[in-house]
């Protein structure tokens, strides 16, 4: 009979890698509870419709990676592809925005229909970290100070760079999207196929195209920078301003625009050069209309996710895990089964022992055999 075998881009974590992941989850747990933020937990799986309305109709993950089925009631539900809607879904529902501050965080699978290799996958896990009812650069900042943190506690500071963009209000992005459509429009056949199609429907998401081409183009495109209002180009310099006296290093990069829907001014994103294609860990910003638009009260709003599996993959890159990080026992214990009464005392010793020193890992040899 044919083995059955996991499905494609869905990994197993053995306990060789499981130590990592844990040892990378108990750091990511002390800086966040550190900054004072709180665990939330959704549900993996939402409505279809949460992610079409949140997202975007026209992104890659909503028109091609979503793994979308019905129910036994015919219902649409979603595998979630990313947490921030079913965040937002959670304290709408449950009343977080209400006149209060929230600082939540959670961690958990992802999936996405997309082709896998490496630090890609189709069942993938962030860590997300969100920020519900402030709407000023001080908390933009406090999200990249907590990330630099991060990197630093796990040795990654020298592996990653911070890039950051603004994209504006609704109503500047619209004044720039007009004139970059204009300009591409002039030059449709020099596009990309996915630009193309993208030109009528999502316009900005052209900034970030692969095709070598289509960037090419963008050279001479307008920039969005030129068509900020004054409220966001006051908000991106003073998060610059905060980030320089904080000691946080940076990069412009104008052409981060981020995939889904719903940013708004801050954008960023943590890379790396040493993964490959595969080289943003870390990757959020400010989505002040969400909420509302979700059809929760209007809550002002910033966050970000990161990729576990690209985060253990550079941790392993740089070399920078712990000695630490192992599963090996700090004791093993054998007893000779011939002699009378071993067992029974190697037992009482090793009990004694995890009793007196809870966090040595201590391993009592069971199975038998010749001593
Ligand atoms: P990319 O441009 O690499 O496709 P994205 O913009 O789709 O990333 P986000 O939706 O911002 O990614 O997700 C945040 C982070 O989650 C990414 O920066 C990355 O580290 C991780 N991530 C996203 N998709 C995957 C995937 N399929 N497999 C593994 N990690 C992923
Ligand atoms: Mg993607």
């Amino acid at each position: 009979m044919k083995t059955i075998k996991a499905i494609r881009g869905m990994n197993d974590l053995l306990p060789q890698q499981s130590v990592v992941w844990q040892y990378l989850e108990a750091e990511i747990r002390a800086v966040v509870n550190g900054y004072g933020y709180q665990e939330i937990r959704m549900p993996i799986v939402e409505y279809t419709d949460l992610f079409k309305r949140s997202i975007g109709e026209v992104t890659d993950i909503v028109e091609k990676e979503m793994y979308t089925f019905g129910d036994r009631n015919d219902e649409s539900l979603t595998l979630r592809p990313e947490g921030t809607a079913g965040c937002v879904r959670a304290g709408s529902q449950h009343g977080l925005f209400y006149n209060q501050v929230q600082r939540l965080w959670y961690a958990g699978p992802m999936f996405r229909y997309e082709r896998p290799q490496k630090g890609r996958y189709r069942q993938f896990h962030q860590v997300g970290v969100e920020v519900f009812g402030l709407d000023g650069p001080d908390i933009d900042a406090e999200l990249l100070l907590m990330t630099a943190r991060l990197w630093r506690n796990l040795g990654l500071d020298k592996a990653v760079t911070l890039q950051l963009n603004t994209l504006g209000d609704i109503e500047s992005r619209n004044r720039f999207k007009a004139a970059l459509v204009e300009y591409l429009t002039q030059h449709k056949d020099r596009l990309d196929e996915d630009s193309q199609r993208r030109l009528d429907a999502n316009p900005l998401r052209i900034l970030d195209s692969k095709s070598s081409q289509t960037q090419e183009l963008l050279n001479d495109a307008p920039k969005l920078i030129d068509y900020l209002d004054d409220e966001s180009r006051e908000h991106f310099e003073q998060l610059k301003n905060l980030l320089d006296n904080a000691g946080i290093a940076y990069e412009i990069n104008p052409r981060l625009v981020r995939g889904l829907d719903y940013y708004g001014k801050t954008v960023f994103e943590w890379v790396t050069d040493q993964l490959g294609a595969q080289g943003t860990v870390c990757a959020g910003g400010r989505y002040d209309g969400l909420v509302e638009q979700l059809g929760g009260r209007s809550t002002p709003a910033v966050g970000f996710a990161m990729g576990v599996e690209r985060l253990v993959l550079l941790l392993e890159t740089c070399e920078v895990i712990p000695d630490s990080v192992s599963n090996d026992a700090d004791i093993y214990l054998m007893m000779p089964v011939e002699v009378e009464g071993a067992q029974t005392k190697g037992f009482k010793i090793a009990e004694t022992l995890r009793e007196a020193f809870p966090s040595l890992r201590v391993i009592t040899h069971c199975g038998g055999g010749n001593f």
